[in-house]
């Protein structure tokens, strides 16, 4: 059975997250976009932990159920098209280990998923003595990456430790700004325990491929979510038996039941290319280095992004296709539905209305944007989003990049006229 895992998410407890990243709230929307594993998130957090424990209870080896009342009150309110989907929680968090090392300041975003409560008791109780684990979901520590990975082996061994997002500028572990060239650098003699990393929304496979250093590693997706309707904008697909051991398998040994991963085209990612957003300077890669990489604007060097810092490590060509593993991309249906309806904000009611409709009508969103024949999307009355959903799988788009924390722009069509022309061929057929 192909399950879609998606283990880096944010509870209410993080920074900047919606009120609704409650366990129901990852549940209801799980189910929805077509998600098996979700990663608790901030698993640190001793009241989210304790949400977790209230709430979860445990299900194949090694991953956890929400309790069967809470479950069918949430099911009562799902559309009948979604509502046997399955769902599954397996315990993770973020954390953000700053620390100098090589003469730098390094600031590093580190996922870890582990299978068991009495595991996330063991490494809150070690990690408790370094920094506060309550001011944050996602806590600041003052540790070493590779303390980090020692610390959280030495609690559970057999727990999963992932490099998250590593190409962006901040937090990356390749960032242009406070990263490393290598893994090698980061985590010396326990590099051989790094096993998959994650891409990060601004990169995709093809991209990390071009780098010899992550050979034989799994590059694995997620969502990064701080919504429950964010959840899986990037996901992992694998082919295995539902329990932890075999979910971390794939991640570890990147065998043949890692299918591969379904991906936000890099573009729309916040860092893909390189610029000042206050200057509204936006710069590919070969721009910047004509500029030697100062702003026209301001002057100041130009925040680097995640296309610039992959070509300044790579060993290979652009075009270097492996054939590896599987990659998909997707737009979200609620960003395809703001432009077919010409609005800018995508979590606006009208288009979380209009979502809704094309769920209770057609199923989850990954068998919708992956799957559901185009013909049916368009009988079962969406006509203008079949045609949409027809360019995404063809990938006839358009993208703008994104560049210094603003999220590049993906169209489906690429003016007004383009979409009118799109209704007038409809209401042809
Ligand atoms: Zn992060
Ligand atoms: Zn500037």
């Amino acid at each position: 059975m192909d399950l879609i895992v998606d283990l880096h998410i944010h509870s209410h407890y993080s920074r900047a997250t919606s009120k609704q990243c409650t366990v129901e709230g990852l549940y209801y929307w799980g189910k929805l976009k077509g998600i098996t594993i979700i990663g608790t998130g901030d698993f640190t957090h001793p009241d989210w932990f304790t949400e977790m424990r209230d709430k979860l209870e445990p299900a194949e080896p090694g991953l956890f159920k929400l309790k069967n009342k809470l479950a069918a009150e949430i099911d009562r309110t799902l559309p009948e098209t979604v509502r046997n989907n399955i769902i599954r929680f397996v315990p993770s968090v973020e954390i953000s280990a700053i620390y100098s090392k090589g003469g730098k300041v390094r600031k590093l975003h580190q996922l870890i998923i582990v299978p068991s409560f009495s595991a996330v008791s063991e490494i809150n109780a070690r990690l408790e003595r370094i920094g506060n684990l309550k001011a944050d979901g996602r806590p600041i520590l003052g540790i070493d990456s590779k303390e980090l990975l020692r610390l959280t082996l030495e609690a559970e061994p057999d727990a999963l430790f992932i490099p998250a997002h590593v190409w962006t500028p901040w937090f990356g572990m390749f960032g242009s700004k406070s990263g490393f060239d290598t893994i090698d650098e980061a985590f010396e003699e326990l590099s051989p325990e790094i096993r998959a990393i994650e891409t990060g929304l601004s990169s995709d496979p093809a991209m990390n491929w071009r780098v010899k250093n992550l050979d034989g590693l799994a590059i694995t997706s997620n969502s990064d979510a701080h919504s429950p309707q964010k959840l899986g904008r990037e996901a992992t697909v694998i082919r295995t038996d539902m329990t932890y051991a075999a979910i971390a398998g794939a991640y570890k040994t990147n065998n043949e039941s890692l299918i591969g991963t379904i991906e936000f085209f890099p573009e729309e990612g916040k860092y893909h290319a390189d610029g000042h957003r206050l200057c509204g300077v936006r710069f590919t890669p070969e721009q910047t280095k004509e500029r030697q990489g100062i702003c026209p604007n301001c002057e100041k060097p130009l925040v680097i992004g995640v296309d610039y810092r992959v070509n300044e490590l790579a060993d290979r060509p652009v075009d270097y296709q492996p054939n590896l593993k599987q990659v998909e991309y997707i737009i979200p249906l609620a960003e395809i539905i703001a432009q077919l309806r010409g609005v800018k904000t995508s979590s606006s009611k009208a288009v979380m209305n209009e979502c809704e409709k094309v769920y209770a009508a057609l199923g989850d969103e990954f068998s919708i944007l992956r799957t559901v024949p185009i013909a049916r999307i368009r009988e079962a009355g969406f006509g203008l989003l079949s045609l949409a959903i027809e360019r995404l799988r063809n990938k006839d788009i358009v993208l703008e990049p994104g560049y210094d924390g603003v999220y590049g722009v993906i169209k489906v069509f690429k003016n007004h006229d383009e979409r009118q022309q799109a209704t007038d061929q409809l209401a042809l057929l």
